[in-house]
């Protein structure tokens, strides 16, 4: 009987160390599985503000790309995380330059489903508009560039729609798929406009993420 009691014994507390075990293992991100299930898929998006740090970007009087396209993404994350996605960003201040190897870096990390980079364009004569660039050998781009430019051109009808372009070798856009860089408008002839519309830009760039999104499922 006590033979039969310590068998049991040891048999469940083998099963509970193999359960231990089992679970252990099954906490471990897997390296061949996908991290995401299918079943509660999450939206993973990264948004990289352009320059930084000891590189302002184009500048227009005292106004500096670096600062405005930080601004614009502050709000984008913000309003992407309350719409229940999972999101990263490159650079959350102005302080530290974010070299091409570490933006690149961080980007891959993030393992993301969609990269957003923003941009305020510049021109040495009077340009105008909006424009989302893409890179057509990575899948999607094209896609999530029109419902962004699209969605921005709904805010701003005003502004002049200088479409999508193919951008395929600008580095951040091979970085992974898909991924778009929005040059929001020219800071030399629209800076005060990207100064004083931060909100509204982030929120057209986060319709147009959503209705990239939704037309995907
Ligand atoms: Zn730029």
């Amino acid at each position: 009987m006590i033979d039969k009691v310590i068998k049991l014994l040891v048999g469940l507390f083998s099963n509970k160390v193999a359960e231990q075990a089992k679970e252990k293992v099954e906490e471990q991100p897997s390296l061949n599985k996908p991290k995401i299930r299918t079943t509660d898929r999450k939206i993973s998006i990264v948004i990289d503000p352009g320059h930084g740090g000891s590189d302002p970007g184009a500048i227009s009087g005292d106004l500096k790309e670096a600062q405005l396209v930080l601004e614009i993404s502050a709000c984008l994350v913000k309003m992407l995380d309350q719409a229940g996605h999972n999101v990263h960003i490159t650079r959350a201040d102005n302080h530290n330059p974010l070299s091409r190897n570490e933006r690149i870096k961080r980007i891959k990390a993030a393992k993301a489903n969609i990269l957003v980079s923003i941009h305020a364009n510049s021109y040495h004569k009077p340009a105008y508009g909006i424009e989302t660039l893409y890179n057509s050998t990575k899948r999607g781009s094209k896609g999530l560039a029109s419902y962004i430019q699209k969605s921005m051109m709904g805010s701003f009808s005003s502004h002049k729609d200088r479409g999508i372009k193919e951008r395929n070798r600008l580095y951040v856009l091979k970085t992974m798929s898909p991924a778009v860089l929005v040059e929001v408008e020219f800071i030399n002839t629209a800076g005060d406009f990207i100064k004083d519309n931060t909100e509204k830009i982030a929120e057209a760039v986060f319709h147009g993420i959503q209705n990239y999104i939704e037309k995907k499922k």
